[in-house]
């Protein structure tokens, strides 16, 4: 086939590419494509077809007269034009206007480039058997996705997947040797394009784009090459496609396709736009149509796979995997609730007395000041309850500190049974304890440290050598309605206030506190 040298790009390309839209290719890269003097060409007749397309009227009959002039494509074009993946069961064609007319400009387009471009030759280093393997079935799949998602781009689709790759061509005819120990797995393609990033600052599909461009293919085209490598998220339909073209390629080309297949299906669970029963059909049609198109390029037909059976392996496999990830996820949820539950445990810790298990003083403080404001702002009532037990000090000298422990752990388990569950009794400190009473007037505050003081009297809180003791307490009680209190902690000294008053008064005993007079 005679190849049209005339159009290997130029260095008014590099600086003046068709498509304003691509990306600039990194600059040594640029100047060094530039100078290349085996970088693949375009085929003479597609030149002509892009030339032609280019123009103000173009004719179908101008189209068949280029590409006429090529026996060998005419051929091509007309088993194409006749395969199963045109033909659908219209009549055969026999001319080349025929054909060109079933077959639309772009995969006209298409079949003219691929068929001159570089073909698997025995010394090859570079697979490119696979590379076009690869290329046949992402145009397959492109053009099939696009039927469904958007179907006036599907010829368009067909070419620009077709020819995505073509950037790997020119680095190869670029740098050979070392380009092929970068290239060296063409199955791992996200793999390649990472290593092109290293070593040229951009990966093929850039390359490809300016490469399209410089053939002056149309600048959708170019612009579709250089974003083929996107992620399969968002965009639109067509971007979609063709991204998903390739990935279907991989899979099917893959070592285990169940396992390739599984992690596609995973990802396009999160699409709306295609699901697993549309890449099952899709993988029918292709298995249908594979044997055929790859003839036709002259390909070796990728390998056979059971569609069916994949599908359902490949969902099995994606089941097992979503079950994995939910036990890790319960095992997880497990741990934080452990987590949060030492976590509360702790947080009970540090909010509580540890000899008595009332609210210690911090808690207390800072939850009568809670209080305190919501009772000032819906003014209702609010009192503080400040208990010192009598000669506690006397006590523990006649019979022991851990005696004196027991007791105070018995009268705080007291008080906690005696107050509502709306109050907090709590350990002020030492011997001293607090009881917050939200919602609470004075009298009734009053009303439980009566009760506070009977209980006492009652019942003794311990007994030493088998006889009672017993305790009394001062009490003093503060409420909201006794002063203009400005904050919580002026209503805890006015309380315990209230108690120095019972102490000096001779101790076992009840005050409110009542505001000095100056
Ligand atoms: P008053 O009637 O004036 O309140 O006399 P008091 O002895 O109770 O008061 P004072 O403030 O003089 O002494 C408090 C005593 O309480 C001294 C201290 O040993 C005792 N105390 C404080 N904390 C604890 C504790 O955790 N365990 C025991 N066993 N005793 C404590
Ligand atoms: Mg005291
Ligand atoms: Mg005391």
């Amino acid at each position: 086939m005679t190849l049209d040298r005339t159009s290997t790009p130029s260095s008014d390309a590099v600086s003046a590419p068709t498509t304003p839209a691509l990306a600039p290719l990194p600059s040594a890269l640029a100047d060094r494509l530039a100078e290349c003097p085996g970088l693949p060409s375009l085929p003479a007749a597609a030149a002509e077809v892009i030339r032609l397309a280019q123009g103000d009227e173009p004719r179908l009959a101008d189209f068949a007269h280029a590409i006429e002039r090529d026996p060998a494509l005419t051929l091509r074009l007309l088993s194409l034009a006749n395969s199963a993946l045109y033909a659908r069961g219209d009549a055969r064609v026999a001319t080349c206007s025929e054909a060109v007319s079933r077959l639309g400009l772009d995969a006209t387009l298409a079949a003219a480039m691929s068929f001159g471009l570089p073909r698997p030759g025995p010394r090859e280093n570079l697979d490119l058997e696979r590379l076009w393997q690869r290329a046949i079935i992402a145009a397959l799949s492109a053009q099939h996705l696009a039927r469904r998602l958007c179907p006036q781009a599907a010829g368009t689709l067909f070419t620009a997947a077709l020819i995505q790759d073509i950037g790997i061509l020119a680095l190869d005819a670029l740098d050979g040797d070392s380009y092929r120990s970068l290239a060296h797995d063409l199955g791992d393609h996200d793999g390649l394009c990472m290593a092109e990033q290293r070593y040229y600052g951009c990966d093929h599909a850039l390359v490809g784009a300016w490469l399209a461009a410089s053939w002056q293919l149309p600048d959708h085209l170019a612009a579709a090459i250089a974003e083929s490598h996107g992620p399969l998220t968002d965009d639109a339909p067509q971007a979609l496609c063709l991204r998903l073209s390739c990935r279907i390629a991989d899979c099917w080309l893959a070592e285990d396709p169940a396992a390739a297949f599984s992690s596609l299906l995973r990802q396009l669970l999160e699409l709306d736009s295609v699901d697993a029963n549309r890449l099952e059909a899709l993988l029918q049609e292709l298995h249908g149509l594979l044997p055929p198109v790859a003839r036709l390029f002259e390909i070796t037909c990728p390998p056979d796979i059971d569609h069916h059976a994949l599908v359902q392996e490949a969902k099995q496999l994606l089941f097992a995997q979503n079950l994995r990830l939910s036990q890790r996820l319960a095992s997880q949820q497990r741990e934080l609730e452990i987590l949060q539950a030492s976590h509360s445990d702790l947080d009970e810790q540090r909010r509580t007395d540890h000899l008595t298990g009332l609210a210690n003083r911090p808690w207390l403080e800072a939850l009568l000041e809670l209080h305190f404001d919501k009772a000032r702002t819906a003014r209702q009532p609010l009192s503080v309850m400040f208990i010192d037990l009598d000669r506690f000090k006397r006590l523990n000298d006649r019979h022991g500190h851990r005696f004196g422990d027991r007791v105070l752990i018995h009268f705080a388990s007291a008080l906690k049974a005696m107050v509502r569950e709306s109050d907090v009794a709590g350990r002020y400190g030492g011997e001293e304890f607090l009881v917050l009473m939200p919602q609470t007037r004075r009298c009734q505050a009053g009303a439980l440290a009566g009760r506070i003081r009977e209980a006492l009297l009652a019942a003794p809180l311990a007994h030493a050598e088998g006889e009672p003791v017993h305790v009394t307490a001062s009490i003093g009680i503060a409420s909201l309605e006794d002063a203009a209190f400005t904050c919580h902690s002026e209503l805890i000294d006015a309380a315990d206030q209230a108690m120095y008053g019972v102490k000096h008064g001779g101790r076992d005993g009840v005050r409110h506190f009542v505001e000095p007079e100056y």
